[in-house]
């Protein structure tokens, strides 16, 4: 059986729906569907989740809701409309995002995570919906009743273990089953999503739970392609990545697929396939385990380059002389709740790499203080606008001198290359560069390993 996946823009209006419909109709294995909330219809168009969060943050600010909450519900009266669908079923759209306001929960975070989750909730209750007036036995689930259980980091969940023996049991039911994706619930019975673009997680976890032959992720491109299209023109699409290719580039910055997407399969080897929703004739991208990966042919298959990072550079003579010292470093991050990316180091020196959003001004200026303070330093440094830029092949590994042309390629484009890391994997290599050179910098590779 299938898992299948559909993104915002499958979602945008009731053609696509149509478009999903018929993709989800054509093959009898494509038992789950998992659906986003209508996303962009065009350039300057807005995603149902942008709205909702919006509207939520009028709410907090005792604004007037009427025009957000008509704003919302038209975009999907639009598509029950353009469908054919029963009015009610928008009455029930209207009456669901009223009581989400109506009895909202005092905290803000709280709140706007059950605001969010509403985008996906009524996207599957209008496919389920359209399915069933197609005639297929079509059935909406609600991921608490199926049991999607995930922690309490509201807008940026995880999920718990014991989901997954849950979940299972959505392989009993003889339905086509819709599930709302980007969130899940808390053992509270609170709503808690996932961070953005979140429902490529619940395909992955539904997938992993239901131990699908494939997970396929349908989404607005023919492939996964070796570089931004936006950046660099026409660049070659890839047919095939491993997970761990593709873990990197998500976490580099491509946006096709969530970076915590592939986690839930990955054990499990289960094959996740990209595809589009406008040319389901493509065979799209595989993502595969290693070992089903036929030997690259090129050592470097991505390039992905991702902006807002910061470091601190912490300096102290005769470091590496010190037990305990980088623990310590790190210790204050994790006092503070911070996760940090990377800590390239030297013989005197540590820089940690951390997102500019996980690090607020008051938490940072905590931690250099507390380094200050208690690790009795030379100095430390705190560098803003920082990018990464990264280079990724399972081929890299077997091949020589790719960081040499890589750093040709930057010396060429004029780009000062601000640190360098290469993981013990050796399926990636990281570049930090300030942010204003991520793009020339990937143009810049591209040139050298791909043109
Ligand atoms: N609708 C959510 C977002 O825009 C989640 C998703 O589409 O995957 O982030």
């Amino acid at each position: 059986m299938k898992v299948i996946k559909f993104g915002g823009s499958s979602m945008a209006d009731a053609k696509q729906f149509k478009k999903v419909a018929n993709i989800v109709i054509s093959d009898p294995e494509r038992r789950v569907v998992v659906v986003s909330a209508p996303g962009k219809r065009g350039e300057n168009d807005t995603k149902v989740t942008d709205m909702l969060i919006s509207l939520a943050e009028t709410v907090r600010d005792g604004g007037d809701i009427g025009e957000g909450i008509d704003e919302v519900v038209s975009r999907y009266e639009s598509i029950a409309k353009d469908l054919k669908l029963d009015r009610s079923i928008v009455f029930t759209i209207r009456a669901d995002i009223i009581s989400r306001i109506a009895n909202r929960n005092e905290e803000y975070p709280k709140f706007l995570d059950s605001m969010k989750a509403a985008g996906e909730d009524n996207s599957a209750k209008l496919m389920a919906a359209y399915l069933k007036s197609r005639g297929q036995n079509a059935e909406y689930v609600n991921p608490k009743d199926a049991g999607l259980y995930l922690t309490t980091e509201f807008g940026n969940a995880q999920v718990l273990p014991e989901s997954y023996a849950l979940l299972k049991k959505l392989l009993e039911k003889k339905t086509l089953i819709i599930f709302p994706g980007f969130f899940g619930y808390s053992k509270d019975g609170d709503v808690v999503t996932f961070s953005r673009g979140g429902s490529d997680v619940t395909g992955g976890i539904l997938a992993a739970a239901l131990n699908a032959d494939v997970y396929e992720n349908f989404t607005d491109v023919d492939f996964v392609y070796a570089a931004n299209p936006h950046i660099v023109d026409k660049p070659f699409p890839i047919p095939l990545f491993t997970y761990e290719e593709m873990r990197e580039l998500s976490y580099g910055g491509f946006s096709v697929l969530h970076e915590e997407a592939l986690a839930p399969v990955y054990s499990l080897g289960i094959p996740v396939n990209i595809r589009n929703t406008n040319n389901p004739d493509a065979p799209g991208t595989f993502i595969v385990a290693d070992d089903k990966a036929p030997k690259s042919t090129f050592p470097v298959v991505g390039i992905a380059a991702d902006k807002g990072f910061l470091t601190i550079h912490v300096y102290k003579y005769m470091m590496n002389r010190e037990i305990g010292f980088g623990r310590r470093l790190l210790q204050i991050l994790e006092e503070e709740g911070i996760s940090y990316e990377h800590t390239p180091s030297g013989i005197d020196s540590i820089s940690v790499i951390i997102r500019e959003s996980n690090c607020p001004k008051d938490k940072l200026d905590r931690v250099t203080e507390k380094i200050r303070a208690t690790l009795n330093v030379n100095s430390v440094n705190v560098v803003h606008n920082q990018a990464i830029v990264m280079l990724v092949g399972r081929g890299m590994t077997k091949s020589v001198g790719i960081a040499a042309r890589a750093a040709e390629a930057f010396n060429r484009a004029g780009i000062n290359i601000n640190m360098i890391n290469q993981g013990s994997s050796e399926v990636s290599i990281m570049f930090g560069v300030e942010d204003a050179d991520a793009k020339p910098a990937v143009k810049a590779l591209y040139e050298e390993f791909f043109d």
